[in-house]
């Protein structure tokens, strides 16, 4: 059974598993992610950092590197032409088109991802040429993209380092969106940004969706995030999806105790104002080396029983809850 199943997903990950291969043993960042993202919906990934969604993200791109590895799953997308492909298994040159025509990433950290000695110009229309574009229709493309994201194009002849963090992010953005792929992978968009640039960019995203129709796995930490423009939100704990649902059922009934502290964390403005302490999550970060056995979150769970440590919870949709699944054995 699949943790996910929406109406008409334009990616599935199917039971995707990966590791990190260390000298005596490999750590599993990623243990049998099922999801699907629909067409012209932003799904949101959340989870602590290092819980897996980054390895996810560069992993379901197939972009992974060693000491990475991919030890099972599938990564199906649909494209333009109405074909279904497997990421992970088409050719060398059939990949290569896939990415940025069919489904863009904008990475974590986008001034890192941008080289510091190449103009916008040349980081936009390279990759555009790449994929058969002619030099002037490279560049046109990239002035439409500049202006998509409420960029001017004098930015073309900049360096990064000339740009604001929520420039460069918008710039990241131009890129991922100038192929028009149906899918955007946002890796921490708002990351290292001030709240004003931060709700920006998320309008320029859910703006993009209004656009284009394309398809946001919304990768973040912040729940806050989520709140603004998911439309539904899959919870990751140690590298396993542990609840999904719409954003209105997880937020009004979350039903995992991880997601429970994960709404509890978020600061709000009335805490704020009153001083309110925030709830921590408590006990330590997962390590993906030394996973505990049933339950990866039983060590940190005030509800856990003792079939918590010895059984891992199977994926269930409690009655009433259409469309919500949690992993827990309180269910
Ligand atoms: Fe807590 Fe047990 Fe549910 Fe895990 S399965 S979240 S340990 S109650």
């Amino acid at each position: 059974m699949t943790q996910d199943t929406p109406q008409e997903a334009v990616l599935a990950i199917r039971s995707l598993s990966v590791v990190y291969v260390g000298r005596r043993s490999a750590a599993q960042a990623v243990t049998e992610v099922d999801l699907e993202v629909q067409n012209n919906e932003i799904l949101g990934l959340v989870g602590e950092s290092g819980c897996g969604k980054t390895t996810l993200a560069v992993a379901m791109l197939g972009l992974i590197e060693p000491p990475g590895k991919v030890i099972g799953g599938a990564v199906q997308i649909r494209t333009h032409d109405h074909s279904t492909q497997d990421i992970l298994k088409v050719k060398p040159s059939l990949h290569r088109q896939l990415l940025w025509k069919e489904i863009a990433y904008i990475p974590q950290g986008s001034m890192s991802a941008l080289n510091p000695v190449k103009r916008v110009r040349e980081q936009l229309t390279d990759t555009l040429i790449e994929h058969g574009l002619k030099k002037n229709e490279a560049l046109e493309r990239a002035r439409w993209a500049l202006q998509v994201v409420s960029l001017d194009a004098a930015i073309l002849e900049r360096y990064p380092h000339e740009l604001s963090g929520g420039m460069v992010q918008r710039v990241a953005i131009a890129g991922a969106i100038s192929m028009q792929p149906p899918v955007l992978v946002a890796d921490e968009p708002t990351t290292a940004l001030d709240v004003v640039t931060q709700r920006s960019i998320l309008q320029e995203l859910v703006s993009i969706r209004e656009k284009f129709g394309s398809a946001i796995l919304l990768i973040s930490h912040d729940m806050g995030v989520m709140a603004q423009i998911a439309d539904r939100i899959a919870v990751m704990y140690a590298g396993r999806i542990v609840e999904i649902g719409s954003i209105h059922q997880v937020f009004a009934s979350p039903l995992h105790p991880y997601t429970k502290k994960l709404i509890n964390a978020i600061p709000n403005a009335r805490g704020r104002e009153s001083g309110e302490r925030l709830i921590g999550l408590g006990g330590e970060s997962p390590n993906i080396w030394r996973h505990p056995p049933g339950c990866r979150f039983h060590p940190r769970c005030e509800f856990a029983i003792e079939r918590c440590s010895q059984q891992a919870p199977v994926f269930t949709s409690p009655n009433g809850s259409s469309g919500q699944r949690v992993a827990c054995h309180l269910y």
